[in-house]
């Protein structure tokens, strides 16, 4: 997160202070960042998985197209890791950080709220 812009750092600090303080969501599971600053060549290698190479397509930006790509960083992605310790991407619980990442900054825009492809583990300002 050192690699965040600071109005990015600070909406994740306070989200993630109010998610651990609300005791239903914290038993829930714990956010952590799954990615912030990616280089232009690891967004290049994305863009192929799901066109040039197997998978299912996690990107429509190319190297260097991404905002993942600058420094410092205005996006972030996050997910969870439950009880059991696995990671999950759930929906639901992106979609209540979600509420409380746009309640901490107003700037911040969530790739869940995007029109045609959801990208729910994303967070930019
Ligand atoms: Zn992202």
């Amino acid at each position: 997160m050192a690699q965040a812009v600071p109005s990015l750092g600070a909406a994740y600090a306070q989200a993630l202070a109010r998610w651990l303080g609300d005791p239903v969501l914290r038993l829930a599971g714990r956010p952590i960042i799954t990615e912030c600053y990616r280089s232009p060549e690891r967004q290049e290698e994305l863009y192929k998985q799901g066109r040039s190479k197997p998978g299912p397509i996690v990107t429509y930006k190319r190297g260097g197209e991404s905002k993942h790509n600058k420094l410092p960083t205005p996006a972030l992605d996050v997910a969870f890791i439950l009880p059991d310790g696995e990671v999950s991407w759930s929906g639901l619980l992106l979609s209540k950080f979600a509420r409380l990442m746009k309640a901490a900054d107003a700037r911040v825009r969530w790739g869940g709220d995007w029109p045609g492809f959801k990208d729910r583990p994303h967070f930019e300002v």
